[in-house]
């Protein structure tokens, strides 16, 4: 009961939640969130014909080394429905939205129907939270990431199944150098930089370099750990946890 290295008194966790769990930087960020806040976390993640399966195993790895109960759901229909870059070997990911549009690796109704997935399997297992790394800031590209969005279906949600469910977004409101930042005062920093997989060529860590996933990636953190180097010199207030 004494355990204080993740931050903050284990004491207050209370209540159960699930993480919607990719694997990657912001949902890892969100699990290692989670664990600090409730007492039992448990992970789900969809499987919709991803373009890696590397993705899948490295969500069940994190979430086994992590003692984490995890959950992986098919929703290949996704993949049937909306072809787009992340669902389909034979579709490029491209660099730039077209013109007027949205990322071709934008999936039509992700979030809804992942949320909703999430949510119904939160009432089997007796959570109240519902924990995703969706952000406005970094990725305003994607409809189904927005604020509004979230709020509107929890709501929905809450209505649809008369449970007073949360839907937890961390990382709402934040930039990818200030993600970095939170998983460096989760004392998380260098697991996320190490285990997690962004890329959309399926390389984990610092991935491929090139796709548009590992430009912001490293645009965070190369922003990020500017300025941890910058504050540890001036050496006035803290070490961000990572030092
Ligand atoms: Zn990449």
């Amino acid at each position: 009961m004494s355990d204080l290295s993740m931050g903050g008194s284990l004491d207050n966790r209370k209540g159960k939640a699930v993480v919607v769990f990719s694997g990657g930087q912001d949902s890892t960020t969100c699990l290692f969130w989670a664990l600090q806040r409730f007492e039992e976390v448990e992970t789900v993640t969809f499987r919709y014909g991803q373009r890696h399966a590397l993705e899948l195993e490295c969500a069940a790895s994190i979430a086994a080394e992590l003692g984490v109960r995890h959950h992986e759901l098919d929703m290949s229909l996704l993949g049937q429905l909306a072809p787009s870059s992340l669902t389909r070997a034979d579709v490029a990911v491209a660099d730039a939205p077209a013109e007027g549009g949205l990322p071709n690796s934008f999936v039509p109704g992700r979030n809804l129907l992942f949320l909703s997935f999430a949510a119904v399997l939160a009432k089997g297992v007796g959570a109240q939270t519902i924990v995703t790394g969706v952000c406005e800031t970094d990725f305003s590209g994607y409809p189904d990431c927005r604020n509004v969005f979230i709020q509107s279906l929890n709501v929905s949600i809450n209505l649809a199944m008369d449970n007073p469910f949360v839907i937890e977004t961390p990382l709402m409101w934040l930039d990818k150098e200030q993600t970095w930042e939170l998983a460096d005062r989760l004392g998380a920093f260098e697991f996320v930089r190490e285990r997690t997989l962004t890329c959309y060529n399926g390389i984990q860590a610092d991935g491929c370099g090139d796709c548009p996933a590992c430009k912001l990636r490293r645009s965070g953190l190369e922003r990020y750990l500017a300025r941890r180097g910058a504050d540890a010199a001036r050496a006035a207030f803290g070490t961000g946890g990572g030092q």
